[in-house]
């Protein structure tokens, strides 16, 4: 029996350790308490070597769907820009299988929740109530495309929250950053794969760097523009000047050298 106090100061901590930064970030480096162990255990678990295979699953709202099919500018498909930067980043977990959904038809519709806004809990809440199963050998990573704004702010594009293996997509923020269907698709992809870097670890968010990368004006993310991992990349103001070098390059690989040895380093 938890008494009132000790959910008041659980949800203080709650309040705290979420990763989805507007012009600021509002996470407090190295912050200890439970989910500090939670994030640790799974990391730990998505970079062992006795893993299989990394699954995203993904979850949509009705009025929120990702986008799919091909980018635009190439045949390529949406999807093999996570699927490619996520294989780049465990290419020396060898054998390991990642897998990434291209269609609606892999992917899991949810009914609209009739939301403007969501609150953290509102967020955890959805997910845990459709989270994808991991066992030992292979390990889930939830991604839920949600309409509507994380407490009313019109800039967070995704937000993952410290010990939790879920990334949310603001589907209402992608869309307002605009730019055509190519530069749509890069921008939600890029934030896919932000929220989903935040979720395994990157930036010293539990995954140990090989090298000093993290911006110390916004924790948890890369110094190096040209990474996913770069704090610009949750914003709806900044994010179409980040992404022009991923887009004019036709990237698939978002991560940058700095996080990709980090991932390729870490056999736990
Ligand atoms: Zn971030």
């Amino acid at each position: 029996m938890i008494r009132k106090i000790e959910w008041v100061i659980l949800i203080l901590i709650s309040m705290i350790v979420g990763h989805g930064c507007s012009n600021d970030d509002n996470v407090i480096a190295n912050s200890g308490g439970p989910y500090a162990g939670m994030q640790a255990n799974y990391v730990n678990s998505v970079y062992s070597d006795n893993l299989g295979e990394f699954i995203v699953s993904v979850y949509y709202e009705a009025g929120a769907e990702p986008y799919t099919g091909p980018i635009g500018l190439t045949a390529n498909d949406t999807w093999t820009i996570t699927r490619t930067s996520l294989q780049s980043l465990f290419m020396n977990h060898v054998g390991r299988v990642v897998t990434v959904p291209s269609g609606l038809a892999a992917m899991s519709a949810l009914p609209n929740q009739n939301k403007t806004t969501w609150t953290q809990e509102q967020l955890l809440n959805l997910a845990k109530a459709n989270a994808p199963l991991s066992t030992p050998t292979e390990i889930a990573v939830g991604v839920y495309f949600v309409n509507g704004t994380l407490n009313g702010d019109a800039n967070i594009l995704g937000v993952q929250f410290l010990g939790y293996p879920y990334a949310f997509i603001f589907k209402d923020v992608v869309v307002a950053a605009g730019g055509d269907g190519a530069t749509q698709r890069y921008v939600e992809q890029s934030v896919v794969v932000h929220e989903i870097g935040h979720a395994i670890g990157l930036v010293n968010n539990g995954l140990p760097m090989v090298s000093g990368h993290e911006d110390a004006a916004h924790p948890k993310h890369s110094i190096n523009q040209d990474c996913v991992m770069y704090w610009a990349v949750e914003n709806r103001q900044n994010i179409l000047t980040t992404l022009a070098n991923f887009i004019a390059g036709n990237r698939l690989n978002l991560f940058g050298p700095q996080s990709l040895d980090d991932g390729r380093s870490y056999h736990p």
